[in-house]
């Protein structure tokens, strides 16, 4: 071998080594925010649908004339003696006051039931969320109703498992999973979702 050759076979060695340094930097700097235990850097370059708009709606409080500042934390308190826990929020109000739509939707159900007395499902138009409210007085729609987010649906009242107790709002906000009905559904935490409502 000569010494032009052997040069030559040390300068593709090189080159090699700067463009394997340079193509490990690029995979580097194309993910900025990939997390250290992501999967390979192809699997991160997939396209992921946007985000529906209404999970970037603030909620609006459903209950006329009660602020952010008027709002408790009541999950995961016990209910019924022990027997299960409030996944959902309470929001007191005088009996009559008016229930607003947190958020713009379909009314699904209309529902009586032991515990929840007068109760609305309503899902919103991505058919992702489903909002419960129970206990009401009196319905302002039915089901099939399109409302808008703070329209006036139904009244705040004491029914189903909140007789002769203080007239609130029990109010759910549950995610929903393709092809879940209305009795289905995760349930989340609502208040920290209205404490930031508009
Ligand atoms: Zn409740």
């Amino acid at each position: 071998m000569t010494t032009a050759k052997r040069f030559g076979w040390g300068l593709v060695a090189l080159l090699l080594i700067v463009a394997g340094v340079f193509l490990s930097l690029v995979r580097v700097t194309i993910n900025p925010s990939a997390p250290a235990n992501s999967p390979p850097a192809a699997a991160n370059l997939a396209i992921t649908p946007a985000p529906p708009t209404t999970d970037r709606v603030p909620l609006a409080i459903p209950v006329s004339g009660v602020s952010a500042a008027q709002l408790s934390d009541t999950w995961g308190q016990s209910r019924g003696g022990g027997a299960r826990e409030h996944h959902a929020i309470d929001i007191m109000a005088a009996k009559g006051t008016p229930v607003l739509a947190a958020a713009s939707g379909r009314v699904e159900k209309v529902f009586e039931s032991a515990n929840g007395g007068h109760t609305l499902y309503v899902r919103t138009a991505d058919g992702r969320t489903l909002h419960y409210y129970a206990h009401l007085d009196g319905y302002g729609v039915g089901e099939g109703a399109e409302v808008r987010q703070g329209q006036p649906i139904a009244t705040v009242g004491n029914t189903g498992s909140a007789a002769g107790g203080a007239p609130h709002l029990h109010f759910e906000i549950k995610a929903m999973q393709p092809g879940e009905r209305w009795w289905q559904g995760t349930n989340v935490n609502p208040y920290p979702l209205l404490v930031a409502a508009r």
